[in-house]
């Protein structure tokens, strides 16, 4: 098989510029006629229909009172780093499951989804000698759009399940009611993640000779265990050598890491619950997440979505298909970052091996003529599914392709590869075929987990990221 599994040549020294101060300040005119609110005058797609106003009033309201669960600060220190990775000086990761669920809230779940993340960044600087932004998708991740509005099984209809947030995902007319004690609940298990995911980064956990250190079983038997062990015994060597330069090993550079965590801003009601006036800055911040992002079917210019993200500080992301037309483009990335500030705006593309390399040089060339500085992000995976044996699957030599095409576009263009967004998950599933690991059509029903989208495997995510090893340089 084509992957790299070798640098390609010596690492370039680089000067890692000092991330951006300039904060997203929109000005007066912009905010004018924005509030935590505003988005309830316009067009909200795909939001659930409640069948009890004051339920819903009483869960907005309980949320409402409850503390954030990120801080601005934090939101404008990733900031910099998405500005660094627009400028190829960082390498943003970005994954976790299509959609977090209720039943399948465990520590250790989220403990292997974190420890793969700095894995995979681990192979990701070595590579390209950059620091990798490391984001979950996870700690909010629960509300799904969808693609029709009922569900038809065996002759019987109902409504579409929509994330665990809103709705259950039992195939029962009871399930399928919209709840808003589910608002209340998925608030509390995203600050019980974010609790964990807080220890993990700055507890030690993380330390980097520990990171080295993590044999995950997976590793054993395949060709990118071995890769990824081979990988470690030279960073270790790179250390033992910077030890005996004087390296403190118990300096916070070496023992602690940056994990922010993110979601798609779908459901409104959530997001405005915790919607927060920053008391140093007097900006609002959507405190649901570090980096909230707007979908493919909610990006419209004059619709909910897009208002509300618009007046949040937090940095953003847009997801955009093949379908999307350049100009439409180069209007929505205005209306979210009218000042043009560098890490306010990452544009996810997602459009399929084959179509990307039509498509995107056209989006490419018009946001760089309109001058807007934005984060360009592959999502390999949401162009590529299809169906197999009656499964929602993704072939992971298609991922692949897009992400080589994803690359190749930017290289042709001039333009920087600014990082990936995955749906991954630390566990041993066969939800997506192919890889190093080989899961086949047959194996597809053994460990398929997913409530939604099929997710790579732990060894599958780790052979993209050696994939990307040594494309991610400038
Ligand atoms: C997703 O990320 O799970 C998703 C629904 O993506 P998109 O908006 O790109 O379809
Ligand atoms: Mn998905």
């Amino acid at each position: 098989r084509a992957v790299s599994r070798t640098p390609r040549g010596p690492l370039r020294p680089r000067a890692i510029a000092a991330p951006s101060a300039v904060p997203f300040l929109p000005s007066a005119d912009h905010l004018q006629e924005w509030g935590p609110q505003s988005w309830k005058q316009r067009e909200a797609l795909q939001q659930p229909n409640y069948p009890n106003q004051a339920e819903l009033d009483e869960a907005v309201a309980q949320i409402a009172a409850f503390p954030p669960l990120v801080f601005a600060g934090e939101c404008r220190t990733l900031q910099s780093r998405v500005a660094a990775a627009a400028a190829g000086e960082a390498f943003l990761v970005q994954g976790g499951d299509c959609a977090e669920a209720f039943s399948q809230f465990n520590a250790n779940r989220i403990r292997d989804l974190f420890r793969l993340l700095l894995q995979m960044s681990v192979v990701l600087m070595y590579g390209g000698g950059v620091p990798v932004v490391k984001i979950g998708r996870l700690a909010g991740q629960f509300a799904k759009p969808r693609s029709a509005d009922l569900e038809t099984v065996d002759g019987q209809s109902l409504p579409s399940y929509r994330g665990d947030i809103i709705n259950g995902p039992e195939f029962t007319p009871e399930a399928r009611v919209p709840n808003p004690a589910r608002l209340v609940r998925g608030y509390n298990q995203s600050a019980a993640t974010l609790n964990l995911l807080r220890g993990f980064a700055t507890g030690g956990y993380a330390a980097l000779d520990r990171v080295m250190q993590w044999n995950l079983d997976f590793t054993r038997g395949s060709e990118e265990g071995r890769a990824y062990r081979d990988l470690a015994s030279r960073i270790e060597e790179s250390i033992t050598f910077m030890r005996a330069c004087g390296l403190d090993m118990h300096s916070a550079i070496m023992r602690e890491t940056d994990f922010y965590v993110s979601h798609e801003a779908l459901l409104l009601d959530y997001e405005a619950a915790l919607t927060r006036e920053d008391s140093t800055t007097g900006l609002w911040y959507g405190c649901s997440g570090h980096f909230l992002w707007c979908g493919e079917r909610t990006r419209q210019l004059d619709g909910a979505h897009v208002e509300y993200l618009r007046g949040v500080g937090n940095p953003l992301g847009v997801k955009v298909s093949d379908k999307a037309d350049p100009a439409d483009l180069v209007a929505l990335i205005a209306a979210l970052n009218p000042e043009n500030t560098p890490g306010r705006l990452a544009v996810i593309v997602r459009m399929g091996a084959a179509k990307l390399r039509e498509r995107l040089p056209a989006l490419l060339a018009a946001v760089g003529a309109a001058g807007q500085v934005v984060t360009w992000i592959c999502d390999p995976m949401h162009g590529n599914t299809e169906a197999v044996q009656g499964y929602k699957t993704r072939r992971f030599e298609n991922v692949r392709a897009e992400l080589e095409a994803f690359f190749d576009v930017h290289e042709a263009a001039g333009t920087v590869p600014g990082g990936m967004h995955l749906e991954m998950t630390g566990d041993d599933v066969t939800e997506c075929i192919g890889g190093g690991a080989a899961v086949t059509e047959l194996d597809l029903s053994s460990r398929y987990h997913t409530h939604c989208d099929p997710r790579l495997n732990a060894e599958q995510a780790l052979e993209l990221a050696f994939y990307c090893f040594g494309r991610t340089r400038k």
